[in-house]
């Protein structure tokens, strides 16, 4: 942080022009392989491997059909539109071509840093086994990285292994992840619907990984409210809560605008716990009415620790560089912020401290002080 008054104004004025917001180095902890895939690769995957259940049968109109489908307000429906892209994934080539094209179009959208999940046992349908189809994945991100480096830029990806919270499959699941884990994959995390289905279900698989000293986040606090929050914390023991919004319904905020925390927000707040907070996304579930709504404001106000996050690309027609815009604009956001929200997912993210650091001292501060000196420069002008 700088003590120049001139950058300073520089670095909290909003809106952030789009260029910078894209060029600026971010970090992304939820995104989901089989959320991100490119509309023309849905299409060029489904004529390759025979599947011919596609709602549309070119790019714009299929694009469009996901994040329509998307906006329903309910996660069961917005689940739906996965059947899709799980579809057309279920080869060793497309699953590799899936991953490659997913670290690319991050590092394209300027993120230095991502962890991707996926869930193995939703691709194989075709007799793919659970190594074939991780090691295929992990091929694809080496690929991604290494083109992305042939045109200058850096990013770094972990890979989340996912257990589906409906299934009964996640000891399994967790063990795959520390079997990967010197290999590219960095923790485990479970996903699904999430009324019925608590945590606790799963805590043979936690307390494997907390016996292992493995990292994981839990989908919790999304389409559910406190209780899975709870659980995910206290039973099971998670590092971060993906999307943890619902922890709103333990802060009261009264008529003068002063919150109050309850036992369980006061703890995750306390504990540093991360929030992987996904602003579209929760749009479209119904877990947020809007993004000028969206409590990512007040949770940041209260000292939570917040992070943003793209969840589906795809079905929310969305990216980084889109989120940090829209959050600009809603919340009169600058470069200064979002740079504090890149290091608070660094500082969350499962890479070990050394990593962290050396991607926050090497490619993040030194990133936005450049920005921070081009916009000083543009007002100017
Ligand atoms: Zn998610």
């Amino acid at each position: 942080m700088t003590t120049d008054p001139t950058l300073k104004a520089a670095a909290s004025s909003s809106p952030v022009p789009l260029d910078l917001i894209i060029q600026a180095p971010k970090a992304l902890l939820h995104d989901h392989l089989d959320g991100g895939l490119r509309p023309q690769t849905v299409l060029d995957l489904a004529a390759e491997f025979g599947y011919s259940d596609l709602p549309a049968n070119d790019a714009e109109s299929l694009g469009r059909w996901f994040s329509e489908a998307a906006f329903s307000g309910s996660l069961e429906r917005y689940l739906k539109t996965f059947k899709h892209t799980v579809g057309v994934m279920q080869t060793i080539p497309a699953l590799t071509r899936v991953a490659r094209e997913c670290a690319e179009d991050l590092a394209s959208d300027g993120v230095v840093y991502a962890e991707v999940r996926f869930a193995p046992e939703l691709h194989i349908e075709q007799g793919l086994n659970e190594h074939e189809i991780i090691e295929a994945v992990l091929a694809g991100f080496a690929e991604g990285v290494a083109g992305a480096a042939a045109v200058g830029r850096t990013i770094r990806v972990g890979v989340l292994l996912t257990a589906m919270r409906t299934a009964a499959n996640s000891r399994h699941i967790a063990e795959l992840a520390v079997e990967y884990r010197d290999r590219g994959v960095v923790g485990f995390d479970i996903a699904g619907a999430e009324a019925g289905f608590p945590p606790t279900r799963h805590l043979d698989a936690f307390e494997y990984l907390r016996r292992e000293n493995a990292h994981f986040t839990i989908h919790a606090g999304e389409a559910f409210g406190l209780p899975s929050i709870w659980e995910a914390i206290q039973w099971c023991g998670a590092d971060r809560l993906g999307h943890g919004v619902r922890i709103m319904d333990d802060i009261t905020v009264d008529s003068s605008g002063s919150a109050s925390l309850g036992k369980l927000a006061a703890y995750v707040r306390d504990r540093r716990i991360p929030l992987e907070l996904c602003p579209t996304s929760n749009v479209q579930t119904g877990a947020a009415d809007s993004i000028a709504s969206h409590p990512i404001g007040l949770l940041r106000k209260l000292g939570f620790r917040v992070t943003v996050n793209t969840d589906n690309r795809l079905m929310s027609g969305t990216s980084m560089s889109h989120e940090m815009d829209l959050l600009s604009q809603a919340f009169g956001w600058g470069l200064a912020d979002m740079e504090w929200l890149t290091v608070n997912a660094m500082k969350s993210a499962f890479i070990g401290f050394d990593e962290r650091l050396e991607i926050i001292n090497n490619q993040i501060k030194p990133g936005y002080a450049v920005l921070n000196s081009e916009l000083v420069e543009r007002m100017s002008r």
